[in-house]
């Protein structure tokens, strides 16, 4: 089967997904966009209103400002897959409960498993914590690390500050256009090991 056809076949899946509370409070379940063949997947948080609203993964103003930094390596978001560690969008915005996230990462784990991206970019705490847990943002940003994970495998995780919580920070915004710009010669590397 395709992978087109595996995460089609997922997405229903995940659509009608009631897990936890999340669902009953959102308009509907954020599963993730892009190409089904990504060297490299941006997993966020969870969907913000906009996302809720149109079922597509950053498309507010963080989305933006994503795709202003892909814009800076010469990539297109189709190019890319972007999902978050929960599909579905907490109540006023809140951070996502380790509970829900726990909830969720079949999902994601499934996302991977079928992409096989080359390399995972975590965006922001939540998702970082997802894969390399305990570590500090402020610490391991901009740093490429390989990690071993149950259901994937050997596994090259880059973490980067979140574009929404960047937006509005000169200092952080300035370290996260920084951090983004390495990414292509991560990717080189990754590729040149294999
Ligand atoms: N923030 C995220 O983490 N994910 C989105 O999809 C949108 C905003």
């Amino acid at each position: 089967m395709s992978k087109q056809s595996q995460l089609n076949q997922l997405n229903a899946k995940m659509s009608a997904c009631s897990l936890c509370a999340l669902r009953s409070g959102c308009t509907r379940v954020v599963p993730g966009a892009g190409s089904t063949t990504a060297e490299i997947m941006f997993i966020g948080e969870a969907p913000g209103k906009k996302e809720d609203e149109t079922g597509v993964p950053f498309v507010g103003a963080a989305g933006k400002f994503l795709d202003e930094m892909l814009g800076t390596i010469k990539l297109k978001r189709e190019e890319v897959y972007t999902a978050n560690v929960c599909k579905c969008r907490p109540p006023s915005n809140r951070d996502p409960l380790p509970e829900e996230v726990k909830l969720c990462w079949p999902w994601l784990l499934q996302q991977i498993q079928i992409i096989q991206p080359k390399l995972i970019v975590t965006l922001g705490r939540h998702s970082m914590e997802r894969f390399l847990p305990g570590q500090k943002i402020s610490q391991v940003h901009g740093h490429a690390m390989r990690r071993d994970i149950e259901g994937i495998g050997s596994q090259v995780f880059y973490t980067l500050y979140h574009p929404a919580a960047a937006l509005y920070n000169g200092g952080m915004r300035e370290t996260l256009i920084k951090d983004f710009k390495k990414i292509p010669k991560i990717l080189k590397k990754i590729k040149e090991e294999k």
